[in-house]
């Protein structure tokens, strides 16, 4: 069978371990937490506005904050129980997040919650409010609002929508289980989407690394109308959308543009999976599975509830093996490191890491020795090398004419550097974007 990929890129597995042997055969397990703290600043867009107060008895499914503007997505109780406070506290972003925390009563009582039918069946105009009212968002870790995704501009079409089932990055194997465990909803999550957004093809795109989730899935797909199964290259970073649909469909995203200027839209395979929960139950996303993994005593996926903190999560696989050196949301690619253990679970959150105190220590660059191996490994077929260079010298005004805003933040460049060079590219972009350059 034709397996499909991209220009560029790494291959982590031919090089160092990948670091999903720990995790790939470990079976979803559900953990209850004690106590949530839930953000509501989770998605892109503007922060929900909070509807319960310190002292209110809530039910698991329960809005607790509600969208604001076209983007915004409402955020429900992932717990039953007694609202502590709603309350600033400093997370991932630059200013503090309004969380709302919550007792949890292990009652695990719900709200009322009713679906729309069968993904088959359900009338398609009600599909993306469903999606809306579930305060559904890229599960993939861009948290983009999913009914902002599948509501296109006036007179944009697109033919095609691409499951993203490749889990590329290092040590993630949440989406893995998710397709071999219950990859029934996972289709059923696209056949939503098609219907929804009037589109006839889908399709799951699948890295080969996960066979026994590619027989699964396309079990699943069989006799689905529209959905077929695409077989990818074990290849990084081959999840990104514009590598991902370069792969399966041959079309280039233009520089600047988005995946519907190749008449394509993507969405991750949890990303479906919520929406079926949506469609046929009526369930909003307080949930989310999550690669737990590094030095913890036992190596899981977990099925968290939304605003679990990391010190439970970490407890819930036995605690670690030695003393951490850090932590990071995401694989050692493109994760996001933790200022500590009081950090709680997101919608985004695919994966844990924790690093030992030897492992955390980054050797110290030294001089670019010109021997190119960042320019070959990187898939939007930039210049790092020179990139850095403009960076370094404060020169923004040519990097961004050297195309600095179509880098991917993919770190494929700074995986090869013999000489280490922490390239600074997410600093770059955000100036260029907050200086309008
Ligand atoms: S990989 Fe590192 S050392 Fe080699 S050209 Fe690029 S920046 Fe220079
Ligand atoms: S320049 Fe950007 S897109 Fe290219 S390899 Fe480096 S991080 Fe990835």
């Amino acid at each position: 069978m034709a397996r499909l990929s991209f220009k560029g890129g790494i291959h982590p597995l031919k090089e160092i371990h990948e670091g999903k042997h720990a995790t790939k055969d470990k079976g979803i397990r559900a953990y209850m937490p004690e106590e949530v703290c839930i953000p509501l600043d989770q998605h892109l867009g503007a922060p929900s506005t909070p509807v319960v107060k310190k002292g209110d008895m809530v039910l698991v499914g329960q809005v607790i904050a509600e969208a604001v503007g076209p983007k915004g997505i409402p955020v429900h109780a992932s717990v039953s129980g007694e609202v502590t406070g709603v309350v600033q506290k400093q997370l991932l972003h630059d200013k503090p997040s309004t969380c709302v925390c919550i007792k949890n009563d292990g009652a695990d009582t719900w709200v009322e919650h009713a679906g729309l039918g069968s993904v088959e069946t359900a009338p398609a105009d009600q599909i993306i409010p469903a999606v809306r009212s579930a305060g559904i968002c890229g599960m993939g870790g861009a948290c983009f609002p999913t009914h902002a995704k599948m509501t296109l501009p006036e007179g944009q079409t697109v033919d095609t929508i691409i499951l993203n089932g490749s889990e590329c990055e290092t040590f993630i194997t949440a989406d893995h289980r998710l397709m071999l465990e219950q990859p029934e909803q996972v289709v059923d999550g696209l056949r939503a989407a098609m219907r929804a957004m009037k589109v006839a093809k889908g399709i799951i795109a699948i890295e080969e690394n996960k066979r026994n989730a590619y027989e699964a899935i396309t079990k699943a797909a069989s006799a689905r109308e529209g959905v077929s199964v695409a077989l990818l290259k074990t290849k990084y970073p081959q999840g990104g959308e514009k590598q991902l649909i370069h792969a399966v469909t041959g079309r280039e995203v233009p520089s600047g543009g988005l995946p519907m200027h190749a008449r394509v839209v993507v969405l991750n395979v949890a990303t479906a999976a919520a929406i079926a929960d949506a469609v046929t139950q009526g369930k909003p996303l307080i949930e989310r599975i999550t690669t737990v993994t590094g030095c913890v005593k036992e190596p899981s996926n977990l099925l968290l509830r939304v605003g679990t903190p990391v010190s439970e999560v970490i407890a819930a696989c036995g605690g670690t093996t030695e003393e951490p050196g850090k932590m990071f949301f995401g694989g050692s690619m493109t994760g996001v490191a933790l200022p500590d253990d009081t950090v709680n679970v997101t919608k985004a959150n695919n994966c844990l890491v924790v690093v030992n105190k030897k492992d955390a220590v980054l050797k110290d660059a030294t001089p670019c020795i010109r021997c190119g191996r960042c320019v070959a490994a990187c898939p939007i077929m930039l210049n790092p090398m020179r990139l850095n260079e403009l960076c370094e010298a404060g020169n923004l005004e040519e990097a961004k004419k050297n195309n600095m805003m179509d880098c991917i933040l993919c770190g494929s460049c700074g995986y090869v550097c013999p000489a280490k060079i922490k390239f600074p590219f997410k600093e770059a972009k955000d100036k260029i974007a907050a200086r309008r350059i």
